[in-house]
């Protein structure tokens, strides 16, 4: 019976891809080059358990014993699962009362809360992931144990003093590599509002959470994250990130307001709840689940697009949000990013943010950040953020007169549904005239109003289209209700 279970369990074993293969062959060099820690630095879904897999399995080979740290007790079950799922049998799990426990087997898995109040057993490698949190129990073991292997996982390991305690990190891919690969979703950035920041006080390295929120609740910025999405969004399964609670619910009401089936969820959200709204969010009957920072990490939906409402100077806070949404998921094309808080303009593309080395700065000392990124713009005609002189969603080039492409309320316009609409076939074209057909069929209004609507988004009227009617759906809803608030505004100003 055990080696029928474990037949299956290895018919679903993944294979090795080769930026794994070169994860572990770099970690293993490292080690072998006398280093007795080393980080690797790897993107979110670049695949770490089953890299720690099979460092697990050629520890296991040699008979050695394993730890692997998890940051949270919520994450034992799926990574005890991972592990299982790649043919590794003799698991452990050091918790209170957890079935799973089984203090001879070989490869023990751990929180590091549980980690700190257990005596810890010999292994000859702990392997720990999230390092860049730097839990404290960890890092004593490292002084304490200067005869164990650690190996550390992040997609973000940049905290400050890391490199005074590891002593090496390697790099196998990055995320531009698995986006070239199609292992990680391509991705559009829009921003549409660039708050005021410029009154906000840094506290610990970030901006003052409190100040950060009064500017984020403002009404205009409000009511621009939900016409914004209603607009652009295309209906698709959203993740959101408010400064904290309080703004985070307050923007999932507003999305209510407007029609919009949201749910909220954090760190205090439990499990049971937490699988509830994530079930409910796959089928669908949840459009957006609105967050606060806390949901970066350990949450695997299926988001293809993103509302960053939330500003902050911190890279990595800033990578493991956008990192949240890069997952290639079935039925969708990229992940579209809306950026409300000007981060990617500040911090830049995901893709150019990199570190080569860990940082060393002494504890009582600043972390002085070397920005080495060459930061985006934003596209004056579709407020599509790059880099290069010529926009690469909708063509527009930039003026080179300084000014134009300033950061300032000026260009914060909602013209970017037109990078898509260029790009639009004659066949969605006709769908949405259609639509807009119906809609006017039954509203009562004229066929003229259908061919507004169909100006306003494509900037031509509706010439050699057919005038069949076809039911809305919900992007079209969404597009037309934006329309409305946009056009209740301005009469409103
Ligand atoms: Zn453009």
């Amino acid at each position: 019976m055990r080696d029928l279970l474990f037949e299956e369990a290895c018919a679903k074993r993944k294979e090795l891809r080769s930026h794994q293969v070169k994860a572990v062959q770099m970690i293993r060099q490292s080690l072998a080059q006398g280093h007795q820690s080393v980080v690797c630095q790897m993107p979110t879904g670049a695949g770490k358990t089953v890299i720690a897999s099979n460092i697990i399995e050629k520890a296991q080979a040699k008979s050695n014993s394993v730890i692997f740290t998890a940051p949270s007790v919520s994450l034992i079950d799926q990574t005890v699962e991972a592990f299982e799922g790649q043919g590794i049998t003799d698991i452990g799990v050091m918790q209170a009362n957890h079935p799973r426990t089984d203090r001879l087997a070989k490869v023990q898995v751990a929180s590091v809360q549980t980690l700190a109040r257990r005596d810890i057993p010999q292994a000859a490698m702990v392997i720990v992931d999230e390092c860049h949190l730097r839990a404290k129990v960890i890092e004593e073991l490292m002084v304490d144990r200067p005869d164990v292997f650690f190996v550390g996982l992040s997609a973000t390991p940049w905290s400050k003093g890391m490199g005074l305690l590891w002593q090496d990190m390697v790099t196998p891919c990055t995320i531009s590599d698995l986006i070239d690969q199609g292992y990680l979703s391509q991705f559009r950035v829009f921003a549409p509002d660039i708050p005021d920041l410029s009154a906000v006080k840094t506290v610990a390295g970030d901006y003052n959470e409190a100040q950060t929120a009064e500017v984020m609740e403002g009404k205009a910025l409000m009511a621009s994250v939900v016409e914004t999405w209603l607009a652009k969004g295309e209906n698709r399964p959203t993740l959101l990130f408010g400064v904290n609670c309080a703004h985070a619910k307050q923007l999932a009401e507003a999305f209510q307001c407007a029609g919009v089936a949201t749910a909220y969820c954090d760190a205090y959200t439990d499990s049971v709840e937490r699988e509830l709204i994530k079930r409910r969010f796959v089928a669908g009957d949840v459009k957006i689940a609105c967050s606060v920072r806390t949901l970066t990490t350990g949450v695997d939906w299926p988001v293809s697009c993103i509302i960053d409402a939330a500003p902050t100077k911190s890279i990595m806070l800033h990578v493991q949000k956008i990192g949240r949404g890069l997952r290639v998921n079935e039925g969708t094309e990229d992940l579209l990013v809306l950026d409300h808080a000007g981060n990617s303009l500040r911090l830049g593309l995901v893709t150019d943010i990199r570190r080569d080395e860990l940082d060393k700065t002494p504890p009582g000392q600043k972390q002085v950040s070397e920005r080495k990124e060459k930061l985006p713009k934003e596209c004056a005609n579709c407020a599509a953020l790059h880099k290069g002189l010529k926009c690469p969603y909708c063509g527009h080039k930039r003026k080179p007169i300084a000014g134009v492409e300033t950061v300032d309320g000026e260009l914060i316009e909602l013209t970017s549904a037109k990078a898509k609409n260029e790009q639009a076939t004659k066949a969605e074209k006709q769908l949405f005239y259609s639509m807009a057909l119906w809609m006017a069929g039954q509203r009562g209004y004229k066929q003229g109003w259908a061919a507004n609507l169909y100006r306003g988004k494509f900037q031509v009227w509706p010439r050699g289209l057919s005038d069949i009617a076809t039911p809305a759906d919900q992007a079209f809803l969404n597009y037309e209700k934006s329309r409305r608030i946009a056009y209740a505004k301005r009469k409103g100003a």
